[in-house]
Formats: C-alpha cells, sequence, structure tokens
C-alpha cells in the first residue's frame, strides 16, 4: 500500500466544478434499485452471524456504483440477494418500485469466474439467454453480433470460449448480460482473475461500453483503485456486522482516463477508502448516505 499521508493532497470531499455538477444531476434522476433496511442473518457455528447489518441505498437510472469492504462485509450476500439467488431476513430490495424475488431477466450478471457455456460459440453464447426469452433465431443472431460489435469482438463470433484470453471471456460475458437489456448490470468481482495490466484495459473499456448503453451498475470489488476509477459512488461497507460505513460521492469527472489514476482527487478518494477499510474497526449504525458530501 502507497505511503498517501506524505503528499499533499485536496479533501476527498472537494469536487472538480464538473464531477460536482454530475452529482447533483445524478440525485435528480429516478431511482432504480431501492435498498431498504435490508439484513441479512445466518445461523454461524458460534450462534447468530449478521452478514448485513439493516443496509440502506437507492441507486439512480444510469448511475455506476461500487460497493467496497473487507472480506466477510457482506458484498457477495449483498450481490446474492439482488440476484434472488437469496433472500433478505427483514427490509427489502426494490427494483423499478418492484420486490426483487427470485431470478429475472431485468438484471444482469457477471461473475469472476468465467461463465460461458464451453460447448456454445461466443455469438450463441451471447444469443443464449434472448433465446430463453422467445426471440427467434434471426434475430437474436442480429441482436447477438451487435452486442458483440459494442464489446469488440464480432470477429470472434464463431470462435468457442477456450480460444479466448481472460478478457475476452470477460467482454463476452458483459455481452451475454447486456443482450438481455437488463435495468440493471450486476457485476461481481468481475475482472479479479485478470492480470493487471488486463484488467485496467477492462476497466476503460467498461465505462465506454456503459456510456453507450442505457444501464445501471451495481459492481462489487475489493480494489480500491478499481472502484474510484469506475464509479460515481462507493458504498463502503464494514464487516462484523456488515454495515455502511460511508458513501462516497466520487470527485472525478467523466469520461476517466488511466491519467485520473495520478491525480489529487484520485488519490485523496484512494487514501479515505484506505482509511474506512484498514483503520475502520467499529462501522457506525445509521450512517447519513451522504452526510459528507460537500457536491451536493
Ligand atoms: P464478502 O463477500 O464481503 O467476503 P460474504 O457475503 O461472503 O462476505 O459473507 C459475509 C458473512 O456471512 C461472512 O461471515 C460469511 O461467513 C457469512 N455467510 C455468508 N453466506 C453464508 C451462509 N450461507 N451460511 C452461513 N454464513 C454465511
Amino acid at each position: 500500500m502507497a505511503n498517501l499521508d506524505i503528499l499533499d493532497l485536496p479533501s476527498y470531499l472537494d469536487h472538480t466544478p464538473e464531477s460536482g455538477a454530475r452529482v447533483r444531476e445524478l440525485k435528480q434522476r429516478p431511482v432504480v434499485l431501492e435498498i431498504d433496511q435490508l439484513s441479512r442473518e445466518f445461523a454461524g457455528p458460534t450462534g447468530r452471524l449478521v452478514a448485513l447489518d439493516e443496509i440502506s441505498c437507492q441507486v439512480r437510472h444510469r448511475e455506476f456504483v461500487s460497493v467496497i469492504g473487507p472480506s466477510g462485509c457482506g458484498k457477495s450476500t449483498l450481490i446474492r440477494i439482488l440476484a434472488g439467488l437469496d433472500y433478505p431476513s427483514s427490509g427489502s430490495v426494490r427494483l423499478d418500485g418492484k420486490p426483487i424475488v427470485g431470478f429475472g431477466s431485468d438484471r444482469g450478471m457477471v461473475f469472476q469466474g468465467y461463465t460461458l457455456f464451453p460447448w456454445l460459440t461466443v455469438k450463441k453464447n451471447v444469443m443464449f439467454g434472448l433465446r430463453m426469452k422467445g426471440t427467434g433465431s434471426r434475430q437474436a443472431e442480429a441482436q447477438a453480433r451487435e452486442w458483440l460489435k459494442i464489446v469488440g469482438l464480432l470477429d470472434f463470433e464463431n470462435a468457442y470460449p477456450n480460444q479466448l484470453s481472460g478478457g475476452m471471456k470477460q467482454r463476452v460475458a458483459i455481452a451475454r448480460a447486456l443482450a438481455n437489456e437488463p435495468r440493471i448490470l450486476l457485476m461481481d468481482e468481475p475482472f479479479g482473475a485478470l492480470d493487471a495490466q488486463t484488467r485496467g484495459s477492462m476497466q476503460s473499456h467498461l465505462l465506454k461500453v456503459w456510456d453507450s448503453v442505457d444501464v445501471t451498475v451495481l459492481f462489487i470489488t475489493h480494489d480500491l483503485d478499481e472502484a474510484t476509477f469506475l464509479s460515481d459512488r462507493i458504498v463502503v461497507l464494514g464487516a462484523n456486522p456488515g454495515r455502511i460505513v460511508e458513501v462516497i460521492d466520487v470527485p472525478l469527472p467523466r469520461p476517466r482516463s488511466p491519467e485520473l489514476f495520478m491525480s489529487g482527487h484520485f488519490l485523496a478518494t484512494k487514501k479515505r477508502l484506505e482509511h474506512l477499510i484498514y483503520n475502520h474497526e467499529t462501522p457506525m449504525k445509521h450512517p447519513s448516505a451522504n452526510l459528507h458530501s460537500r457536491a451536493a
């Protein structure tokens, strides 16, 4: 971990004029995802284990929100509930006002592990969800090719997953998730298995794709640089029990480029995240989500 204390940095609360304007504009947008007082408990070996404790958060239309926190803070539990693979012990999760129950094509998923069907070509992988929804074969093929064009893999439409690099596989996974035109893309450490260089280019690639598609993103990561580079807001969770310790409006303008990694606002945000994640021992109860924002 770099020692950021020796640098004279701006406050992570101080926005550039552009990022401040974006924060204000985002707050005007309709809410797509609403997480309200969400708790999830499990029976642990030594009694009740509170994985998520009264999490409340709203994600707005075409916002990019990351969730970050130490191991065991409930990130996977949260995304599993949002995907419909698990359920709340109390509280609620709603998409466009409707409670999330079970799997639905209104949510696209991209996981860390490569989840492509190895026996299907790239194109047929992307067509899969469309065919399941009842889209005709020709139309599904045309749409799949459009999505492959967007992620830059049209030349590989007839390749099989084992002929692709890790980054290419994740681009197909993104195309497959977006092909169903979900309201929200749920991404669970999607670049976690990639080498640093591929990871960096995938982050830039994802921002370009997201910019051209009408979709909201909820992104789980434990990488501070990744969360800062990609997000409009970062929800920081603390562990034992999993609670929100702070929500940061990222003070960086868009479009983002890798040069931003060296900017004062970037480093100030990263320093704040380091403090919250590595020094924050006891999460506060019921923090106000945007209590500290000076951008609004
Ligand atoms: P993270 O993804 O942030 O590492 P998880 O959501 O995987 O955290 O886990 C949060 C806590 O809940 C951990 O203490 C974990 O052991 C516990 N947990 C998660 N799933 C279950 C389960 N199915 N049964 C019991 N405990 C669980």
